[in-house]
């Protein structure tokens, strides 16, 4: 059955002089249900070999700072307890990945590895798997981060939920598979030096971005995104049709954990799934979520695995959205504001404001205000551009969960992806507009404004 999450990348066939199976662990930063330190435990078990598992930070990062190292480093501190606990080595290198992968190599009889669905992480890996190539050593990815490989998902850039709902769900029964690792039989206690501590002497050597700080909201790795998840599972799922109100706070908060691995989509959707087959919980709770983790979140890397430019402003949009910003583009706006406006909580509006904070003091943002706070820019913007630039920016610098393909396909959606045209307005023109009217009418929205500004 997990024949399905592997692609073997080259022809090469396993180094059986190799020392050990090396899997270079990047997106799926867990030892739990995860596919591809499975498929790299099998093959060593099969070549009488130990496997290594090697972690690259690298401080140049596309748009990663303090506070994403923060809660990446709290992770690895799971990851290496977990692989020590059961013989696995584990190494966490500084430098460029191209270079230590380069190096590692050298001993490795098969790379393992998970896919990339941004074109930095693709370029990234195309050099390794070239340098592999030419040591003659096989290299396997293995899907861990998507319930659905996103090529057997569609071929192509689907048009919106509707195209691809279909296709995944057609499919999801076939990749709900036992996830229990086989034992390893050639245990190792080759384990890292690094990762006692803060992580401070170790970012000061990296020389990264520490701007932006960390927060305490939440603490990263697989043991808090798991108890987060069990304890949404009993307390809040059940009443997830009704998380649309950004007061009640009723979402799962899993995105940060998702983004960098610290979970298993696909164990979240099983766990959904049994709860909604055994009528232990609402269906409406039970179906909106598994909207959510598996059509929406797997659209976005649909787009960025697909489509040619999904980060460019010329480029993020459909067709019709592009023309009519370009029909609005010299439309008065209201207001005008700049990134520093909205990162002194400085607007009119207090409910935008409200929403900056959340994402400035927590890393996070509620859906609900993710989409406001997107429109909102669009509309306080000189440019459309600007706007794009701006949402991104803020997004991917401030939200633990940003620079993810679920980044770019919201933030695209902002402009148009994945959407429709509305009734034409100023600015918008056929861009779906939001206003404080909607926010005011549905939701007891003074009450968030209430708790953002106790943060
Ligand atoms: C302008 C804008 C920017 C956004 N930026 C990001 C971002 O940088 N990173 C990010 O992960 N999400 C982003 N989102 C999508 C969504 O807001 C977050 O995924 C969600 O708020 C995370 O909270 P949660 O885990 O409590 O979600 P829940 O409502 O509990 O949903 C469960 C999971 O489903 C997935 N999901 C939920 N909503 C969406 C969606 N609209 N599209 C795709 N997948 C979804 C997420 O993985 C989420 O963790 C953005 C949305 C907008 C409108």
């Amino acid at each position: 059955m997990m024949k399905r999450l592997i692609e073997k990348i080259n022809n090469h066939v396993d180094k059986i002089e190799g020392s050990h199976v090396l899997y270079w662990m990047q997106a799926a930063q867990r030892t739990a249900h995860n596919p591809a330190l499975m498929a790299a435990v099998d093959k060593a078990n099969r070549l009488g070999l130990p496997v290594k598992v090697l972690f690259v930070l690298d401080a140049g990062f596309k748009d990663a700072n303090l506070r994403h190292f923060t809660f990446l480093y709290e992770g690895l501190k799971d990851v290496k307890a977990s692989l020590e606990a059961c013989g696995i080595g584990f190494e966490v290198k500084q430098g460029s990945f191209v270079e230590v992968l380069e190096n590692d190599l050298k001993v490795a009889a098969a790379l393992f590895t998970e896919p990339a669905y941004l074109d930095f992480l693709r370029t990234i890996r195309s050099d390794i798997y070239q340098k592999a190539s030419a040591m003659d050593i096989p290299v396997y990815e293995v899907t861990t981060n998507l319930i659905i490989p996103v090529k057997a998902a569609s071929e192509k850039v689907e048009f919106a939920a509707r195209t691809i709902r279909p296709k995944l769900l057609r499919q999801v029964d076939a990749y709900l598979f036992d996830e229990t690792p086989a034992p390893i039989e050639n245990r190792t206690t080759n384990a890292s030096a690094y990762l006692d501590g803060s992580g401070d002497a170790f970012f000061e050597a990296m020389d990264i971005d520490t701007a932006i700080k960390p927060v305490g909201s939440f603490k990263g790795g697989q043991k808090a995104a798991h108890e987060q998840w069990e304890s949404y599972l009993k307390h809040g799922l059940m009443r997830y049709d009704a998380s649309g109100d950004p007061a009640k706070d009723i979402t799962s908060k899993m995105s940060a954990y998702l983004h960098f691995g610290h979970i298993s989509p696909r164990k979240m959707y099983a766990d959904v799934r049994w709860l909604l087959d055994s009528g232990s919980i609402p269906a409406k709770a039970a179906e909106a979520y598994l909207e959510q983790l598996l059509i929406r979140r797997e659209l976005a890397h649909n787009f960025t695995y697909h489509a040619e430019g999904y980060d460019r402003f010329e480029t993020m949009a459909p067709a019709w959205a592009l023309k009519t910003m370009r029909d609005h583009a010299e439309d008065r706006r209201g207001y005008v504001y700049t990134k520093t406006d909205y990162l002194a909580f400085a607007t009119h509006d207090p409910y935008f404001n409200a929403a900056m904070k959340e994402m400035v003091k927590t890393g996070y943002m509620h859906n609900t205000m993710r989409m406001y706070w997107g429109k909102k820019i669009i509309e306080w913007s000189k440019t459309h551009r600007e706007a794009y630039e701006t949402i991104l920016t803020l997004n991917n610098a401030y939200f633990l969960d940003g620079r993810d393909p679920v980044s770019y396909a919201s933030v695209a959606w902002c402009f148009g992806r994945h959407d429709q045209g509305w009734m034409e307005r100023p600015v918008f023109g056929k861009l779906r507009y939001m206003n404080d009217k909607g926010l005011k009418r549905k939701y007891d929205i003074e009450a968030y404004v209430a708790r953002c500004n106790k943060l």
